[in-house]
C-alpha cells in the first residue's frame, strides 16, 4: 500500500536558527494535531539538517535534504555528498526540482547520477518531475514527463524504484500562485502512473506515492488531495508557516 505523504521544501529560507523553531513548530502541532496517517516529511537548508534532525520527534516527522552531489566524495568543493546527507540523520533527499534543473542546469544524465549516489547511501528520494509553460501550452506535458522518468528513474531496478516517490510538478505552477485544477493533476498522475505499471508492473504502480506540487495551500489542498492518483503533496511556500503546513497535511 502507497503511503500518503506532505513534504515541505524549505528551499533557501531560514538562518539555523530559524530553522530550528520552524522545525519545533511544526513537530509539535504534527505531534500534537495531525490526523490520521500522513508522512510528514521536512526538508530545509544543507546547513540545518543535523539541528532539524535532533528537533524532530523522527517517528512522526522525518527530515530529507533539497539535492546532493552527484559523485561520491573528493575535489567537489562546496558540494555535500549523499553520504554526508546520509550521516546528518536525514532519510530522504529531494532530486531533479526544477530550480535545480532550470538554475544550475542539471540534466537527465547528472540527475541519474544522484539518484544513484542517494541509493549507495541508504536515502530514498523524491524525484520531482513536470513541465514548464510553454510545454503545457504545447500539450506536450505527458511527453515531457515521460521522457523524465525514462531518461532517470526508469533505469533503476524494480528493487531501487521502489525506494522513490515521484513528485509531480507543472513548473508554471510553482511559487506563481497558479494551482493546476484539480482535473489537471488527477491526468498527470493517472499517466504517471500508467508509465509506471508498464515499465515495472502494476503492483509496483500502486505502490508508488505521486506527490502533487505547486502552489498547494491549505486552502486548495483538500480538492488536489481528493484524487484517487494524488498521494499528498511536496509544498514549498505554505511549508514555511506551521499552521498552513499543518492545514494542508489534515486536509487528508
Ligand atoms: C516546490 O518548490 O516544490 C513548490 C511546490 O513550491 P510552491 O508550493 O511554493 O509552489
Amino acid at each position: 500500500m502507497r503511503e500518503k505523504v506532505v513534504a515541505g521544501n524549505w528551499k533557501m529560507n531560514t538562518t539555523l536558527d530559524e530553522g530550528k523553531q520552524l522545525a519545533s513548530e511544526i513537530n509539535e502541532l504534527v505531534n500534537e494535531k495531525a490526523a490520521g496517517d500522513v508522512r510528514v516529511i521536512v526538508a530545509p537548508p544543507f546547513v540545518h539538517l543535523p539541528e532539524v534532525a535532533t528537533v524532530v520527534n523522527r517517528d512522526k516527522v522525518q527530515v530529507s535534504a533539497q539535492n546532493c552531489a552527484s559523485e561520491e566524495k573528493g575535489a567537489f568543493t562546496g558540494e555535500v555528498s549523499a553520504a554526508m546527507v546520509k550521516s546528518t540523520g536525514a532519510e530522504y533527499t529531494i532530486l531533479g526540482h526544477s530550480e535545480r534543473r532550470a538554475l544550475y542546469h542539471e540534466d537527465d544524465e547528472v540527475l541519474l547520477k544522484k539518484v544513484n549516489q542517494a541509493l549507495s547511501n541508504d536515502l530514498k528520494i523524491i524525484f520531482c518531475i513536470g513541465e514548464v509553460l510553454e510545454e503545457r501550452e504545447a500539450g506536450k506535458q505527458a511527453e515531457v514527463v515521460q521522457s523524465q522518468l525514462e531518461n532517470v528513474l526508469f533505469r533503476l531496478s524494480e528493487e531501487d524504484f521502489r525506494k522513490v516517490m515521484i513528485a509531480y510538478e507543472p513548473v508554471w505552477a510553482i511559487g506563481t500562485g497558479k494551482t493546476a485544477t484539480p482535473d489537471q493533476a488527477q491526468e498527470m498522475h493517472e499517466y504517471i502512473r500508467k508509465l509506471v505499471a508498464d515499465k515495472y508492473s502494476q503492483e509496483v504502480a500502486e505502490d508508488t506515492s505521486i506527490l502533487y506540487g505547486g502552489s498547494c495551500k491549505s486552502s486548495n489542498a483538500k480538492e488536489i488531495f481528493a484524487n484517487k492518483d494524488v498521494d499528498g503533496g511536496l509544498i514549498g511556500g505554505a511549508s514555511l508557516k506551521p499552521k498552513d503546513f499543518l492545514g494542508i497535511i489534515n486536509s487528508y
